[in-house]
């Protein structure tokens, strides 16, 4: 409690794949126009129809790694041979601007945002079953039942981290869990700290005067 900390929010958002994170956070992208989502930067040539500033911002190794030199990036790794960064310049920006950002993002890159954000709020979404998870993950029902243990086991292996993050919406009911992740996001915005940095002359005129 320093009010210190930038008037935006950074909101780190983790699931096991399949729990419906995708669902969540594009429901809430759409219904609140002041979060924006954090676009990575990869070296991987566009698939078709991907724009870039959309899918990715699409760059050569050259530009990635001169990026990686000047410290541009949050974190970032490389994945299948291609480089993939998210930009801690531009998340900087947009919360000391008083916006606020969605990144989605696993366990181990959560980890590194704490370290550079550690007043970001970090939302972990669960499946309301393992059954449950398991028939989200079979999809169409054109995996392997092979295919669909191994996802399991590493969805069991990102659920291990949890308790690194504040806030838990368990996604039985899609509404329902929208309606959690809408007011996990509009309590962070309440807190005293954002609230203080938003309003710093109203606290001032109401507390000094
Ligand atoms: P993730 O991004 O976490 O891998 P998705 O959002 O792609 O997960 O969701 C995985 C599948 O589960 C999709 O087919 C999606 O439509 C479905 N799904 C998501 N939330 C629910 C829910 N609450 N109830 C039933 N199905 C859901
Ligand atoms: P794709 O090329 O299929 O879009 O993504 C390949 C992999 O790169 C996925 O596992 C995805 O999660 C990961 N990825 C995408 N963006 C980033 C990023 O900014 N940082 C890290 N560490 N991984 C990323």
């Amino acid at each position: 409690m320093t009010g210190t900390q930038p008037p935006g929010t950074l909101f780190v958002v983790a699931a096991p794949s399949g729990a419906g994170k995708t669902t969540l956070t594009r429901m809430l992208l759409q219904n609140d126009p002041g979060i924006r989502l954090s676009i990575s930067y990869t070296t991987r040539a566009p698939r078709p129809g991907e724009e870039n500033g959309t899918a990715y911002h699409f760059v050569d190794v050259p530009t990635f790694l001169a990026m990686v030199e000047r410290k541009e990036f949050l974190e970032w790794a490389e994945v299948h041979g291609n480089y993939y960064g998210t930009s801690r310049v531009w998340i900087e920006q947009e919360i000391a601007a008083g916006r606020d950002v969605l990144l989605e993002i696993d366990w181990q890159g959560a980890q590194q945002v704490r370290r550079f954000f550690p007043a970001c709020v970090g939302i972990f979404i669960l499946p309301p079953s393992t059954a449950e998870l398991a028939r989200r993950l079979a999809g169409r029902g054109t995996d392997s039942e092979e295919v669909i243990a191994r996802r399991l086991a590493a969805a069991r292996d990102e659920m291990r981290h949890v308790g690194e993050f504040d806030y838990v919406i368990i996604n039985n009911e899609l509404q329902s869990a929208f309606a959690d992740l809408q007011a996990v996001v509009r309590a962070a915005r309440l807190s005293l700290e954002r609230q203080r940095a938003r309003h710093g002359a109203l606290f001032t005129n109401l507390l000094e005067s």
